[in-house]
């Protein structure tokens, strides 16, 4: 039987970038000791508090249907968080509550693209980005950002599309580059967006994992609350990935209509794992910085290791839970230095290569894996591209 056209596009085709990381596990499960440095998951499990709560609400009974939009609890908390982080004015009607960020990305895409609409994203970019616009309907047209602009996106790359496309996708922190971008980046992007009456989804799940300058969420500038969808998610900031439990934040029109798709999709989050995200909530800012803590120090661990040389280029690790190192010194695309080092020296790190076209001859480290195995993981990345530059002086 025929599947239809939409379904069978979503990869698009061709390598998706997942090689290294598929032959490291295959590694693995053939015995062989890999230090994993790929996805973004936290070497910490979901506190136990939250999920004594998890228990304790189950138990008395939270396991039926909960409300689509969410519990008026969760979207409360939420609002009151995303109030104080950012000043503006934002209530219970500004918020849906979905399983995950990813969720929340598809959501926000079906709710301002019709099917055939230009999508903008950002490249590098989130592994599933081309895949959720194309699932939702749209056209993907990814944007350079440039390791020459330290992967900020410039208006100017952008605005030949806009006039053309319904909506972009930004994300800062940025997964994979680590970059935050700055006020004059965000403001540029909210003047276009303005200018060519564009939907700008802001996905800000890394916003507690900011170590360098300040976050910004785009919807406080002047005139964005009206066309900004910025999605949120419990997984980074609360290590629960496993929950499932993200957001949408914008206008009250647009959150009535996603919650009517969510009644013909989701029908809503488990309320047992709602009222779970509700405490972690209330835990505050000192539960988040808890869980963001061992991302700053292996960055200031990395810092250490990368200082005085120039073989590795570390992109600005500005926040987020991974570093993205420039290996073009060596001569080897990203995607070679990551097979050589994982078949050298059993360590996996994604090629910058699997994150669009935009960053080639570099990698991704994901930050995930105890410090003192982290810290020798990396220099071992430096000794190996040190030793790849000198043979390649050697044979010139
Ligand atoms: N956006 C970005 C940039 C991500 O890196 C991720 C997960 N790695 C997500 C969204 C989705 O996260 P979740 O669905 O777990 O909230």
């Amino acid at each position: 039987m025929q599947l239809s056209e939409r379904i069978m596009g979503i990869t698009g085709g061709g390598s998706d970038g997942w090689d290294v990381f598929l032959k490291a596990r295959r590694m693995i499960a053939q015995g062989v000791a890999v230090t994993e440095l790929t996805i973004g998951e936290h070497d910490i499990r979901t506190a136990a508090p939250v999920l004594q709560e998890m228990h304790r609400t189950a138990l008395a009974g939270h396991t039926g249907y909960a409300a689509v939009p969410g519990t008026d609890a969760l979207r409360d908390r939420v609002a009151a968080r995303v109030h104080a982080r950012t000043g503006v004015e934002t209530h219970r009607e500004n918020v849906l509550i979905t399983p995950g960020g990813q969720a929340a990305l598809f959501a926000a895409h079906t709710a301002v693209c019709d099917p055939g609409d230009m999508a903008l994203y950002i490249d590098p970019y989130y592994a599933t980005y081309p895949g959720t616009l194309r699932g939702a309907g749209a056209v993907p047209q990814a944007i350079g950002a440039r390791a020459e602009n330290a992967f900020q996106p410039r208006v100017e790359d952008i605005a030949p599309h806009a006039g053309k496309a319904q909506s972009l996708l930004i994300n800062t922190p940025n997964n994979p580059t680590g970059v935050v971008y700055g006020r004059d980046t965000l403001q540029g992007i909210a003047d276009l967006c303005i200018a060519e009456d564009m939907w700008l989804i802001s996905d800000e799940v890394y916003d507690t994992q900011v170590w360098e300058g300040t976050h910004l969420s785009p919807r406080a500038l002047p005139g964005m609350a009206g066309r900004t969808l910025v999605v949120g998610s419990m997984s980074k900031s609360h290590a629960m990935t496993g929950s499932r439990c993200g957001w949408i934040i914008g206008p009250e029109e647009a959150i009535a209509h996603l919650t009517n798709l969510a009644t013909h999709t989701t029908y809503g989050v488990p309320g047992f794992i709602q009222d779970a995200a509700c405490f972690a909530l209330a835990q505050g800012d000192a539960f988040e910085e808890e869980v963001a803590a061992p991302f700053r120090r292996r960055r200031a661990l990395a810092q250490q290791i990368l200082a005085g040389q120039d073989v590795v280029g570390l992109v600005p690790a500005q926040g987020a839970m991974y570093l993205m190192l420039d290996m073009r010194a060596t001569g080897m695309t990203g995607e070679a230095f990551a097979n050589d080092l994982l078949d050298a020296h059993h360590i996996a790190v994604m090629p910058g290569e699997s994150f669009g076209g935009c960053a080639p001859g570099h990698i991704r480290v994901a930050m995930t894996v105890a410090d003192d195995v982290f810290a020798k993981a990396l220099q071992t990345v430096l000794d190996h591209a040190v030793a790849r530059c000198t043979a390649r002086a050697a044979a010139q």
